[in-house]
């Protein structure tokens, strides 16, 4: 089979490959256990055990199991999402104006592939939160707080589906892949697993992994599981507070921003670069839904209320950090789009000519914007991000480490990125990256990095 070259695995790859596979999992139970045995401290557990109080073995023996009752909610949940994807082809785009749905193309592959997609992640969206308002206002089926009250048992399940989706995924692209040549083989067990073989998994003509993984049991559940986090606070302690409605909506943004973009979502890092392992597939199923939703979980825990000013301060910087985040993406779709025959706070922007060669040994050309907010620095949709989740974090108050997790993990993992996107278009587009860095030379803050 004609394959992508085989890549070398450095030392140091490998050496953070095992670490994550190793302590990922147990960095999402030590977080989630803390709130539920120590009330969100970070420090508690550890001194406890450090200092003899309690054993391990205590804290594992308090942890709640695995339940039927979970195992039959989440089976239900991921098979109810599964069930949106599949059979619903998308309606909103025919009355939401604006609104790209229904059958799109993703980017061109290494191998030269454009794959469809249905994109109806807004409709599955929608149906999902309107079925919840019903329940919770006159259906009375269960209650808004049946995500909260399962939390640890749900994190069994989400672990098992995590792996066995990665470890499918593995065995999928050694034995029966989508596309042979759209596969990465790197010979070392531990990479291939973690990073992905194939790049674009998929069951039939329309289940793509990335897509459903990353979306469903993921995102649409994050708005739901801080609803119930919110419902939960109102069951403990006779209100919501400010803190967890300003959190609850400037994720729900965040979410909404996804669904209503997730035709432009075809163009990021996940879907264009990376191949489908257990980096996206357990952390779509585990450390994405259970980590992005401390801070709603530690206001179920200490129930803060801001002043007016702090309240404000929160909103505001969220509000900015969201609009930078959306008009710097937007900036680069257009241009992307229009190859350039748009106009960028009222100019024609100004870009550098690039190219490239694929593969297959053909070679494209490319443009690379230099103006707009593309201009002030190479990654400033990573920027406006980190503003959003540092707004999110402060919305908690100062007495407690725990929700400041998202934001130093959103550091990392943002600069993360920018360096491994980084490192792929200097090998992409050699010169030419070069000259842009000379134009562009900040990375996140002008004149700063
Ligand atoms: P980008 O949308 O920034 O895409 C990077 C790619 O854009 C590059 O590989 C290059 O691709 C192209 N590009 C780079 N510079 C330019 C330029 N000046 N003009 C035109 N094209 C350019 O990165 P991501 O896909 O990582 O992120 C998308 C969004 O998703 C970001 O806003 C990020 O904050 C967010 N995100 C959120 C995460 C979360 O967990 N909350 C996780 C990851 C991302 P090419 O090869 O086509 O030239």
């Amino acid at each position: 089979m004609n394959r992508l070259p085989r890549r070398e695995v450095d030392w140091f790859s490998l050496a953070s490959i095992l670490f994550l596979l190793t302590f990922a999992p147990l960095i999402v139970y030590y977080f989630i256990m803390s709130c539920a045995q120590y009330q969100c401290s970070l420090t508690a557990p550890l001194l406890d055990s450090l200092m003899g109080n309690k054993h391990l073995s205590d804290i594992w023996n308090r942890t709640p199991t695995l339940t039927y009752r979970a195992a039959g909610i989440y089976s239900l949940w991921v098979t109810f999402q599964v069930v949106l994807y599949m059979s619903f082809p998308d309606f909103c785009h025919k009355f939401l104006p604006g609104y790209v749905g229904g059958v799109q193309e993703g980017a061109v592959t290494p191998a030269g592939v454009v794959n469809k997609y249905q994109i109806n992640g807004l409709q599955a969206w929608i149906i999902t939160h309107v079925l919840w308002f019903a329940n919770a206002s006159f259906l009375h089926l269960f209650s808004p707080t049946i995500i909260f009250d399962n939390w640890i048992p749900l994190l069994w399940c989400a672990n098992i589906l995590g792996y066995a989706v990665s470890t499918f995924a593995m065995i999928k692209g050694y034995f029966f892949p989508t596309n042979a040549k759209d596969c990465k083989f790197t010979g070392n067990f531990f990479y291939d697993y973690m990073m992905g073989i194939e790049f674009n998994p998929r069951i039939g003509k329309w289940f793509d992994f990335k897509l459903f993984f990353n979306g469903r049991p993921g995102i649409v559940a994050w708005t739901l599981i801080n609803l119930s986090f919110a419902a939960k606070q109102q069951e403990l302690h006779g209100e919501v507070t400010n803190s967890m409605i300003l959190v609850n909506v400037l994720q729900g943004i965040y979410v909404l921003d996804f669904f209503w973009n997730e035709a432009w979502y075809l163009k990021t890092i996940d879907i264009c670069h990376d191949h489908f392992g257990w980096y996206l597939g357990w952390g779509d199923c585990v450390w994405l839904p259970y980590l992005y939703t401390l801070q709603g979980l530690y206001l179920v825990y200490h129930p803060v209320q801001l002043c007016t000013a702090h309240a404000l301060g929160v909103l505001v910087l969220g509000l900015l950090g969201y609009y930078i985040f959306r008009a710097t993406n937007h900036q680069k779709d257009l241009f992307r789009r229009t190859n350039g025959n748009c106009r960028i706070w009222g100019r024609r922007p100004e870009y550098i000519e690039c190219s490239y060669t694929s593969v297959d040994g053909t070679k494209y050309h490319s443009k690379l914007m230099t103006s707009g907010f593309w201009g002030w620095a190479r990654h400033f949709n990573y920027t406006g991000d980190l503003m959003g989740s540092l707004a999110y974090c402060l919305a908690c108050g100062f007495e407690h480490l725990l929700p400041y997790f998202y934001i130093t993990y959103m550091a990392i993992l943002l600069i993360h990125r920018c360096l491994r996107d980084e490192h792929r278009c200097s090998s992409k587009y050699g010169k030419d990256w070069e000259r842009y860095t000379a134009a562009v030379p900040y990375r996140l803050l002008p004149g700063v990095f």
